[in-house]
Protein backbone atom coordinates (compact mmCIF):
# COMPACT_ATOMS: atom_id res chain seq x y z
CA UNK A 1 0.00 0.00 0.00
CA UNK A 2 1.17 3.31 -0.80
CA UNK A 3 1.28 5.92 2.12
CA UNK A 4 1.96 9.45 3.03
CA UNK A 5 1.47 12.63 4.76
CA UNK A 6 3.06 15.93 4.60
CA UNK A 7 5.48 15.57 7.06
CA UNK A 8 7.97 13.74 8.51
CA UNK A 9 10.46 13.39 11.13
CA UNK A 10 14.17 12.44 10.18
CA UNK A 11 17.28 12.94 11.93
CA UNK A 12 15.79 15.29 14.51
CA UNK A 13 13.66 17.46 12.57
CA UNK A 14 9.59 17.43 10.49
CA UNK A 15 10.51 18.03 6.95
CA UNK A 16 8.60 17.29 3.92
CA UNK A 17 7.71 13.58 3.00
CA UNK A 18 9.51 14.09 -0.29
CA UNK A 19 12.87 15.67 1.29
CA UNK A 20 13.38 12.19 3.34
CA UNK A 21 15.85 10.44 1.26
CA UNK A 22 18.70 8.06 1.67
CA UNK A 23 21.76 7.22 -0.11
CA UNK A 24 21.98 3.89 -2.09
CA UNK A 25 25.22 3.13 -0.53
CA UNK A 26 23.71 3.10 2.96
CA UNK A 27 24.69 0.16 4.95
CA UNK A 28 20.77 -1.03 6.12
CA UNK A 29 20.36 -1.27 1.83
CA UNK A 30 23.13 -3.65 1.45
CA UNK A 31 22.45 -5.54 5.12
CA UNK A 32 19.33 -5.20 5.89
CA UNK A 33 20.67 -3.43 9.37
CA UNK A 34 17.34 -2.25 10.71
CA UNK A 35 14.93 -2.22 13.27
CA UNK A 36 11.97 -0.82 13.55
CA UNK A 37 8.06 -0.51 15.00
CA UNK A 38 4.85 -0.57 14.33
CA UNK A 39 2.30 1.63 16.48
CA UNK A 40 -1.10 3.25 16.46
CA UNK A 41 -2.18 6.45 17.37
CA UNK A 42 -6.81 6.20 17.99
CA UNK A 43 -9.04 8.84 18.21
CA UNK A 44 -9.74 8.14 22.24
CA UNK A 45 -12.12 9.64 24.43
CA UNK A 46 -8.72 11.66 25.54
CA UNK A 47 -8.16 13.13 22.42
CA UNK A 48 -5.07 11.09 19.95
CA UNK A 49 -3.55 9.03 22.00
CA UNK A 50 -0.53 6.71 20.90
CA UNK A 51 -1.07 3.09 22.00
CA UNK A 52 1.38 1.92 24.49
CA UNK A 53 4.21 4.42 23.20
CA UNK A 54 6.13 3.60 26.04
CA UNK A 55 6.35 0.01 25.57
CA UNK A 56 6.84 0.16 21.96
CA UNK A 57 9.82 2.69 22.30
CA UNK A 58 11.29 -0.10 25.01
CA UNK A 59 10.92 -2.75 22.17
CA UNK A 60 12.59 -0.43 19.40
CA UNK A 61 15.61 0.55 21.95
CA UNK A 62 15.82 -3.71 22.65
CA UNK A 63 15.93 -4.55 18.68
CA UNK A 64 18.57 -1.96 18.59
CA UNK A 65 20.64 -3.45 21.70
CA UNK A 66 20.78 -6.70 20.24
CA UNK A 67 22.66 -5.24 17.02
CA UNK A 68 24.85 -3.18 19.17
CA UNK A 69 22.88 0.01 17.19
CA UNK A 70 23.37 3.46 18.63
CA UNK A 71 20.10 5.38 18.20
CA UNK A 72 21.48 8.83 19.43
CA UNK A 73 18.33 10.36 20.84
CA UNK A 74 16.84 9.04 23.93
CA UNK A 75 13.68 7.08 24.66
CA UNK A 76 12.19 10.24 25.42
CA UNK A 77 13.39 11.94 22.59
CA UNK A 78 11.70 9.42 20.00
CA UNK A 79 8.43 9.34 21.55
CA UNK A 80 7.84 13.41 21.55
CA UNK A 81 9.24 12.23 17.37
CA UNK A 82 6.12 10.01 17.15
CA UNK A 83 3.75 12.31 19.18
CA UNK A 84 4.98 15.44 17.05
CA UNK A 85 4.97 13.46 13.51
CA UNK A 86 1.11 12.60 14.60
CA UNK A 87 -0.20 16.05 15.38
CA UNK A 88 1.97 17.96 13.07
CA UNK A 89 0.24 15.88 10.75
CA UNK A 90 -3.11 16.82 11.96
CA UNK A 91 -3.73 12.87 12.04
CA UNK A 92 -6.65 11.76 14.03
CA UNK A 93 -5.71 8.25 13.71
CA UNK A 94 -2.34 7.22 12.31
CA UNK A 95 0.08 4.60 12.39
CA UNK A 96 3.48 5.18 12.97
CA UNK A 97 6.48 3.72 11.62
CA UNK A 98 10.07 4.64 13.71
CA UNK A 99 12.51 3.28 12.19
CA UNK A 100 16.48 3.05 12.92
CA UNK A 101 18.78 1.94 10.21
CA UNK A 102 22.79 2.34 9.73
CA UNK A 103 23.23 4.77 6.86
CA UNK A 104 26.56 6.44 5.66
CA UNK A 105 29.13 4.36 8.12
CA UNK A 106 30.74 2.44 4.93
CA UNK A 107 30.93 -0.89 3.72
CA UNK A 108 31.24 -3.88 5.76
CA UNK A 109 29.74 -6.25 7.94
CA UNK A 110 31.25 -4.36 11.51
CA UNK A 111 30.36 -0.92 11.41
CA UNK A 112 32.79 1.28 13.02
CA UNK A 113 32.61 1.54 16.82
CA UNK A 114 31.13 4.91 17.24
CA UNK A 115 28.71 4.47 13.78
CA UNK A 116 25.41 6.45 14.64
CA UNK A 117 21.95 5.37 13.43
CA UNK A 118 19.60 7.59 11.35
CA UNK A 119 16.01 7.51 12.60
CA UNK A 120 13.00 8.66 11.24
CA UNK A 121 9.36 8.28 12.24
CA UNK A 122 6.37 8.66 9.48
CA UNK A 123 3.06 8.91 10.59
CA UNK A 124 0.29 7.96 7.83
CA UNK A 125 -3.33 6.46 7.76
CA UNK A 126 -3.02 3.14 7.34
CA UNK A 127 -6.51 1.72 7.32
CA UNK A 128 -7.28 -2.25 8.37
CA UNK A 129 -4.12 -4.30 7.41
CA UNK A 130 -5.86 -7.41 6.46
CA UNK A 131 -9.14 -6.01 4.86
CA UNK A 132 -12.27 -4.02 6.18
CA UNK A 133 -14.19 -6.77 7.05
CA UNK A 134 -11.96 -8.78 9.01
CA UNK A 135 -12.46 -7.54 11.87
CA UNK A 136 -16.38 -9.29 11.77
CA UNK A 137 -15.84 -11.49 9.21
CA UNK A 138 -12.72 -13.21 9.64
CA UNK A 139 -10.02 -14.13 7.27
CA UNK A 140 -8.68 -17.27 5.44
CA UNK A 141 -4.75 -18.26 6.59
CA UNK A 142 -2.76 -21.31 5.23
CA UNK A 143 -0.08 -22.87 6.63
CA UNK A 144 3.60 -21.72 5.06
CA UNK A 145 6.07 -24.17 3.56
CA UNK A 146 8.43 -21.89 4.98
CA UNK A 147 9.11 -22.07 8.39
CA UNK A 148 10.36 -19.22 10.66
CA UNK A 149 13.65 -18.35 11.77
CA UNK A 150 15.36 -20.72 13.92
CA UNK A 151 17.08 -19.63 17.71
CA UNK A 152 20.10 -18.01 17.13
CA UNK A 153 19.91 -17.45 13.79
CA UNK A 154 18.10 -13.93 13.32
CA UNK A 155 16.77 -13.05 16.92
CA UNK A 156 13.06 -12.86 16.77
CA UNK A 157 12.54 -11.16 19.81
CA UNK A 158 13.97 -8.30 17.57
CA UNK A 159 12.44 -6.30 15.48
CA UNK A 160 14.64 -5.98 13.02
CA UNK A 161 14.42 -5.24 8.79
CA UNK A 162 15.90 -8.15 7.77
CA UNK A 163 13.46 -10.37 9.71
CA UNK A 164 11.05 -9.10 7.68
CA UNK A 165 12.51 -11.39 4.12
CA UNK A 166 10.77 -14.28 6.23
CA UNK A 167 8.10 -12.67 6.47
CA UNK A 168 7.58 -11.51 2.87
CA UNK A 169 8.80 -14.98 1.73
CA UNK A 170 5.38 -16.72 3.79
CA UNK A 171 3.22 -13.32 3.50
CA UNK A 172 4.07 -13.47 -0.95
CA UNK A 173 3.16 -17.72 -0.85
CA UNK A 174 0.26 -17.05 1.04
CA UNK A 175 -1.23 -14.92 -1.54
CA UNK A 176 -0.13 -17.07 -4.78
CA UNK A 177 -2.30 -19.56 -2.75
CA UNK A 178 -5.23 -17.18 -2.42
CA UNK A 179 -5.13 -16.98 1.45
CA UNK A 180 -5.47 -13.44 3.23
CA UNK A 181 -2.25 -14.68 5.43
CA UNK A 182 0.29 -17.27 5.97
CA UNK A 183 0.99 -19.13 9.54
CA UNK A 184 4.49 -20.36 9.81
CA UNK A 185 6.05 -23.10 11.89
CA UNK A 186 8.53 -22.85 14.35
CA UNK A 187 11.88 -24.93 13.85
CA UNK A 188 10.54 -27.87 15.50
CA UNK A 189 7.50 -27.12 12.97
CA UNK A 190 5.27 -25.87 15.89
CA UNK A 191 2.86 -22.87 15.29
CA UNK A 192 4.81 -19.75 15.49
CA UNK A 193 3.26 -16.76 14.37
CA UNK A 194 2.04 -15.27 11.22
CA UNK A 195 4.06 -13.34 8.80
CA UNK A 196 3.01 -10.25 10.87
CA UNK A 197 0.89 -11.34 13.93
CA UNK A 198 0.82 -13.52 17.00
CA UNK A 199 -1.21 -15.68 16.56
CA UNK A 200 -4.31 -17.46 19.80
CA UNK A 201 -7.05 -20.26 19.49
CA UNK A 202 -9.46 -21.30 22.10
CA UNK A 203 -11.00 -24.67 23.00
CA UNK A 204 -13.38 -25.30 25.49
CA UNK A 205 -12.96 -21.70 26.82
CA UNK A 206 -9.63 -21.58 27.77
CA UNK A 207 -7.06 -19.54 25.42
CA UNK A 208 -3.26 -20.54 24.17
CA UNK A 209 -0.87 -18.83 22.09
CA UNK A 210 2.86 -19.99 21.16
CA UNK A 211 5.24 -20.11 24.14
CA UNK A 212 7.70 -16.94 23.68
CA UNK A 213 10.14 -19.34 22.91
CA UNK A 214 8.55 -20.28 19.35
CA UNK A 215 10.35 -17.59 17.34
CA UNK A 216 8.26 -14.81 17.75
CA UNK A 217 7.89 -11.21 17.90
CA UNK A 218 6.54 -10.52 21.55
CA UNK A 219 3.59 -8.56 20.17
CA UNK A 220 2.33 -5.82 22.09
CA UNK A 221 -1.41 -6.79 20.67
CA UNK A 222 -0.59 -10.21 21.96
CA UNK A 223 0.40 -8.94 25.76
CA UNK A 224 -2.72 -6.37 25.67
CA UNK A 225 -4.93 -9.30 24.50
CA UNK A 226 -3.51 -11.58 27.09
CA UNK A 227 -3.88 -9.08 30.04
CA UNK A 228 -7.52 -8.42 29.22
CA UNK A 229 -8.53 -11.93 28.74
CA UNK A 230 -6.99 -12.89 32.40
CA UNK A 231 -8.97 -9.65 33.32
CA UNK A 232 -12.23 -10.96 32.06
CA UNK A 233 -11.61 -14.51 33.58
CA UNK A 234 -10.63 -16.89 31.14
CA UNK A 235 -7.57 -19.18 31.83
CA UNK A 236 -4.50 -18.37 29.06
CA UNK A 237 -1.66 -20.43 28.70
CA UNK A 238 1.35 -19.97 26.72
CA UNK A 239 2.46 -23.74 25.13
CA UNK A 240 3.42 -25.32 22.51
CA UNK A 241 0.69 -25.87 19.25
CA UNK A 242 0.77 -28.30 16.75
CA UNK A 243 -0.52 -27.48 13.43
CA UNK A 244 -3.58 -29.93 13.81
CA UNK A 245 -4.57 -28.25 16.93
CA UNK A 246 -5.26 -25.19 14.63
CA UNK A 247 -7.52 -27.58 12.77
CA UNK A 248 -9.28 -28.78 15.53
CA UNK A 249 -9.54 -25.12 17.68
CA UNK A 250 -13.02 -23.98 18.86
CA UNK A 251 -11.87 -20.22 17.52
CA UNK A 252 -8.63 -19.47 16.19
CA UNK A 253 -7.46 -15.06 16.12
CA UNK A 254 -4.81 -12.98 15.18
CA UNK A 255 -3.48 -10.15 16.65
CA UNK A 256 -0.83 -7.08 15.58
CA UNK A 257 -0.54 -3.18 15.28
CA UNK A 258 -1.82 -3.30 11.92
CA UNK A 259 -4.15 -5.97 12.29
CA UNK A 260 -5.26 -5.38 15.48
CA UNK A 261 -7.75 -8.53 16.61
CA UNK A 262 -8.51 -10.52 13.64
CA UNK A 263 -10.79 -14.47 13.71
CA UNK A 264 -9.33 -16.60 11.54
CA UNK A 265 -11.71 -18.32 9.24
CA UNK A 266 -10.73 -21.17 7.72
CA UNK A 267 -6.82 -22.57 7.90
CA UNK A 268 -5.89 -24.39 5.33
CA UNK A 269 -9.23 -24.62 3.75
CA UNK A 270 -10.73 -25.86 7.00
CA UNK A 271 -13.30 -23.90 8.53
CA UNK A 272 -12.35 -23.65 12.08
CA UNK A 273 -15.46 -24.06 14.87
CA UNK A 274 -18.70 -23.02 13.27
CA UNK A 275 -16.42 -21.16 10.28
CA UNK A 276 -17.30 -17.54 11.41
CA UNK A 277 -16.04 -15.31 14.89
CA UNK A 278 -16.76 -16.65 17.71
CA UNK A 279 -17.57 -15.24 20.92
CA UNK A 280 -14.25 -15.51 22.90
CA UNK A 281 -12.72 -13.51 19.81
CA UNK A 282 -15.90 -10.77 20.28
CA UNK A 283 -15.62 -10.53 23.71
CA UNK A 284 -11.55 -9.97 23.44
CA UNK A 285 -12.44 -7.16 20.49
CA UNK A 286 -15.08 -5.17 22.71
CA UNK A 287 -12.51 -5.33 24.81
CA UNK A 288 -9.57 -4.64 22.89
CA UNK A 289 -11.47 -1.36 20.85
CA UNK A 290 -13.12 -0.71 24.29
CA UNK A 291 -9.46 0.52 25.53
CA UNK A 292 -10.22 3.45 23.01
CA UNK A 293 -13.45 4.78 24.15
CA UNK A 294 -13.05 4.50 27.91
CA UNK A 295 -15.10 1.79 28.23
CA UNK A 296 -12.07 -0.65 29.41
CA UNK A 297 -9.98 0.35 32.47
CA UNK A 298 -6.53 0.08 31.58
CA UNK A 299 -3.46 1.88 33.21
CA UNK A 300 -3.26 5.68 32.02
CA UNK A 301 0.03 4.95 30.31
CA UNK A 302 -1.32 2.66 27.88
CA UNK A 303 -2.60 5.93 26.31
CA UNK A 304 -0.54 8.70 25.27
CA UNK A 305 -1.85 11.82 24.03
CA UNK A 306 0.02 13.68 20.81
CA UNK A 307 -0.46 17.14 22.50
N1 LIG B 1 4.91 -10.91 14.78
C1 LIG B 1 5.46 -10.24 13.75
C2 LIG B 1 6.45 -10.92 12.89
C3 LIG B 1 5.10 -8.90 13.53
O1 LIG B 1 5.64 -8.21 12.52
C4 LIG B 1 4.13 -8.28 14.37
C5 LIG B 1 3.71 -6.87 14.10
N2 LIG B 1 4.59 -5.93 14.70
C6 LIG B 1 3.59 -9.02 15.41
C7 LIG B 1 4.01 -10.34 15.59
C8 LIG B 1 2.61 -8.42 16.35
O2 LIG B 1 3.26 -7.50 17.23
P1 LIG B 1 2.54 -6.22 17.79
O3 LIG B 1 1.27 -6.67 18.42
O4 LIG B 1 3.48 -5.64 18.78
O5 LIG B 1 2.27 -5.32 16.64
Amino acid sequence: AKVSAELIWFNGELMPWQNATVHVMSHALHYGSSVFEGIRAYKTHKGTCIFRLEEHIQRLFNSAKIYRMNIPYTQEEVMQACKDAVAKNNLETAYLRPLAFLGDVGMGLRPPADAKADLMVAAFSWEAYLGADAIEHGVDVGVSSWNRLAPNTMPTAAKAGGNYLSSQLISMEAGRHGYTEGIALDVNNMVSEGAGQNLFLVRNKVIYTPFSTASILPGLTRDTVMQLARKLGYEVKEEPISRESLYLADEFFMTGTATEVVPVKTVDGMPIGTGSRGPVTKALQEAFFGIFNGKTEIEDSWLAPVK
